[in-house]
């Protein structure tokens, strides 16, 4: 097998790359080769954030103009707890819709919820049948003169011409590139899951409201989605974990092992399932009762586990001249920028999509193409992951007004965050018309 372009990875970042790719030269011969053998409803949500959006409308104007119908504006109750359950006073019932009409106002662009799994499927169906390639766990690469041999577990070896990794935070071609060692555990665990709505549940059905859990060190979300889905997120320092019982090995899970489980999400064969609702059932002793009851409805299948991995902001100081590819290849989402999950990881990891296929574009399919990409994109992701690092650590305090309140001391105010991410403006991909001639294949 030989193709064009090799994209390593078939989560968010990996599949709009390709569709990037695809859009952006007619003909182009490109693969992503996943390591999951299928994908399934798994994840909790994120906001698709008005960065996000543009990034889809500069590859994809049909895709962009789904995703604008789909995600979840309509907010009204927007309500803060604390570590009792208890609604925090003056904070209740935010319109989350006010706020979102502002920024469409403003920005022209309507942001929202949307699962995590619904924005995988949205790019997945939006790709030329067969781009994927399921089952292809990478193992090693070699790159000549004529380009790069690409090895997968127990499959044929692949030829490219370039090869972006776009496998996950544990990437395995970012240590081969770059062996800049792995990245690095934030003393955090956090468990997310999503299921069909049910009366006992004792939520509202449908998308109208975000419950936000803090205090006593822990932090949770429970929201829902359209199509009656609800939604939660459990995190919670490693202390707390052990007091409950269950201990988190971080070493041992930067190790194979785990990078194994962290795609194995993605099939339905292997996921954590029962383990990881034993483990969260203990912990969330920590949590709200709302919390707990969520924990005890959900299908333990549908829960996963992992730890919060991420690398800091001034590490990208040292590709700031080089670019952090090298050669044929270069990283894209969490593999060149693992952040904690505030929701950018997601929305950069579409920025670059959108980046590095105008720029393969505009500058042909090279290295030097390559290196242009990473270098516009470092400046940016360093601001974003910054901000984000200092968010989510300061989430986890005692005392729940003051985890609200830690907004107030961030290294950019809400509105100047909001401006740096919506004031961005991505080049749009010429060529759409070849684009949608090769879709219609
Ligand atoms: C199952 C899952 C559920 C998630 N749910 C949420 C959520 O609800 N909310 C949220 O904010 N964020 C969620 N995230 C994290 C979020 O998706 C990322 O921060 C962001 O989307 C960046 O995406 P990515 O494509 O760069 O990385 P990822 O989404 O991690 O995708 C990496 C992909 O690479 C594949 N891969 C790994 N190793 C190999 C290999 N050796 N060979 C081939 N393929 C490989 C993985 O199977 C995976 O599909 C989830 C991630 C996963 C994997």
């Amino acid at each position: 097998m030989s193709v064009d372009i090799a994209v390593v990875g078939g989560g968010p970042s990996g599949l709009f790359a390709a569709l990037g790719l695809i859009r952006a030269f007619d003909g182009l011969k490109v693969k992503v080769y996943e390591r999951a053998k299928n994908y399934r409803e798994c994840g909790a949500g994120i906001t698709l954030d008005v960065n996000g959006m543009k990034a889809l409308r500069a590859v994809d104007e049909e895709l962009f103009s789904r995703f604008q119908s789909t995600v979840v504006t309509s907010v009204n109750a927007m309500q803060n707890f604390d570590q009792h359950g208890k609604p925090l006073g003056q904070q209740q019932n935010i319109s989350m819709k006010d706020i979102i009409g502002k920024i469409k106002a403003k920005t022209g662009v309507s942001m929202g919820m949307i699962g995590w799994f619904d924005i995988q499927q949205m790019i997945f169906d939006a790709l030329p049948e067969g781009t994927v390639e399921f089952g292809h766990a990478f193992t090693d690469f070699k790159e000549d003169t004529e380009g790069l041999t690409i090895s997968f577990e127990d499959k044929p070896a692949v030829k490219a011409k370039y090869m972006v990794g776009a496998d996950g935070y544990f990437s395995p071609i970012r240590e081969k590139l770059l062996h800049d060692g792995p990245p690095e555990f934030t003393n955090t665990v956090m468990w997310r899951a999503r299921f069909p709505w049910k009366p006992d549940c004792g939520l509202p059905k449908g998308p109208e409201y975000v419950h936000s859990f803090f205090g006593g060190q822990m932090h949770g979300l429970v929201y829902g989605l359209p199509g009656d889905v609800v939604c939660w997120i459990l995190a919670v320092p490693v202390h707390l974990c052990e007091q409950q019982g269950v201990e988190y090995d971080a070493e041992e899970h930067t190790r194979s092992k785990h990078r194994k489980q962290i795609s194995s999400y993605q099939n339905a064969d292997e996921g954590q399932g029962a383990s990881a609702h034993q483990r969260c059932s203990k912990v969330a002793k920590v949590a709200p009762p709302q919390m707990q009851d969520l924990v005890k409805l959900t299908d333990p299948g549908a829960i996963i586990e992992h730890g919060l991995f991420v690398r800091q902001a001034n590490e990208l100081d040292k590709y700031a001249e080089t670019g952090w590819g090298k050669g044929r290849v270069t990283l894209i989402g969490d593999a060149a920028h693992p952040m904690r999950p505030t929701g950018q990881g997601l929305n950069t990891a579409l920025e670059d999509g959108a980046v590095l296929a105008w720029h393969l574009q505009q500058g042909g399919l090279s290295p030097e193409s390559m290196r242009a990409f990473e270098k516009e994109r470092i400046p940016r992701v360093q601001s974003m992951a910054e901000q984000e690092y200092a968010r989510g650590a300061t989430a986890y305090k005692e005392d729940a007004k003051a985890a609200i309140d830690r907004v107030k001391t961030l290294p950019m105010s809400e509105e100047e965050f909001n401006n740096f991410k919506h004031s961005w403006e991505p080049q749009r991909l010429a060529s759409a018309v070849a684009a949608r001639a090769l879709r219609a294949q």
